[in-house]
């Protein structure tokens, strides 16, 4: 608290990231971030960024990469929106797209930076309840609305809606934004980039932290009608007109460009999922079926905040939200194999079982 500070940030209530430890020999499933390194190509790419050009600024407009993810994803450079992590791109579209008279609508349960974005750029927001599944209903959004986020697959549940839900939802909200945060899907949802040729109000945001495991270098995007980008872009540039180094649209670009190495990534992620799956159950847990590289289970016996101190006390670190209706859950992030069965093997213990 102090008297220099404006009014606004006083009334911010930021969001929390997930714990970056130091400790180097902890089992780390806390933060989602991919267990394997990201690929060689891209690793070359952003070496060879390490050069005198670094004094120069970049290319603002991320022309490159703008062309690149426009070609991989079947849409005109005119359609791509790329920023410094989809956090970024997030935040922008709250700001250029989802504020409007009537509230924004997104799912009581749900990425926990939505609210924070609302505070920080005043927007008034209805929160829709999860089902008794803890799955997204279409059906519930049918109540007034200004615009709409949903992640696909949703956070922290890791439950996806199908192509064909989605499609249902813009049907019958056509006259307001409705964007779609694709940071999972991936790992085994539906993409809603196929819809945008045909609904003007869908903006969906990508980003390369999770399925390309570059978390560290900051890439996110977003794709939709040309309108909706045009109007990102005049918000990136009243903000920052240079969001992506280098070395990042440089790496970003390398990483699209080699399928192969994408393609087997996310694979080992799915079958590590599947495996920490049985697991679970096997233990008595109950796990939301999961679209995602994580799993959001809770066990019928055990206090999920009491599993994760005693997890932490063994050095495994796993989230935990104590918010109402899944302060029973953890969500874990599927590691390497070698990280899976020390956990399992840690919440046997812990659960006392054979
Ligand atoms: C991780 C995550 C993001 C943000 O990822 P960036 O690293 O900023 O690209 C956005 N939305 C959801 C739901 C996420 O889990």
């Amino acid at each position: 608290m102090s008297q220099f500070w404006s009014r606004l940030t006083h009334d911010l209530m930021p969001y929390v990231p997930g714990e970056q430890p130091r400790l180097v020999e902890l089992v780390k499933l806390n933060t989602n971030e991919s267990p394997l390194g990201p690929s060689p190509r891209a690793l070359e790419a952003i070496r060879g960024e390490a050069t005198d050009t670094l004094r120069l600024y970049p290319d603002p407009r991320a022309s490159a990469l703008r062309a690149a993810l426009a070609s991989y994803h079947r849409v005109r450079p005119e359609q791509v929106f790329v920023g410094n992590g989809s956090d970024e791109v997030l935040a922008h579209a709250f700001a250029a797209l989802l504020k409007h008279d009537a509230p924004l609508l997104f799912p009581d349960i749900t990425y926990s930076f939505y609210p924070v974005y609302c505070r920080l750029f005043g927007i008034a927001w209805d929160a829709v309840p999860l089902d008794q599944a803890m799955q997204i209903r279409v059906a519930d959004y049918l109540r007034p609305a200004g615009a709409i986020i949903i992640p696909n697959p949703n956070a922290p549940t890791g439950v996806a809606l199908s192509r064909a839900e989605i499609a249902t939802l813009l049907q019958q909200h056509a006259d307001v934004p409705v964007v779609i945060d694709e940071a999972y899907v991936d790992f085994g949802a539906e993409t809603a980039i196929p819809l945008v040729a045909s609904h003007p109000n869908l903006l969906v945001v990508q980003t390369m932290s999770k399925s390309r495991a570059l978390a560290g270098l900051r890439v996110g995007y977003a794709i939709g009608d040309a309108d909706l980008i045009e109007a990102l872009t005049r918000v990136k540039d009243s903000f920052n007109s240079y969001p992506l180094g280098r070395p990042a649209q440089a790496g970003a670009i390398a990483s699209l460009q080699d399928e192969a190495w994408f393609q087997q990534s996310r694979a080992s992620v799915i079958e590590g999922r599947e495996r920490l799956n049985r697991g679970l159950i096997r233990l008595g847990f109950d796990v939301l079926p999961s679209s995602a590289n994580f799993v959001f289970a809770r066990h019928p016996a055990h206090e999920g905040a009491a599993l994760a101190a005693a997890l932490r006390q063994r050095t495994v670190i796993v989230r935990h939200f104590a918010a109402p209706r899944i302060s029973d859950y953890l969500r874990i992030t599927v590691g390497t194999d070698q990280q899976i069965d020390r956990l399992l093997a840690e919440l046997s213990d812990i659960l006392g079982s054979p």
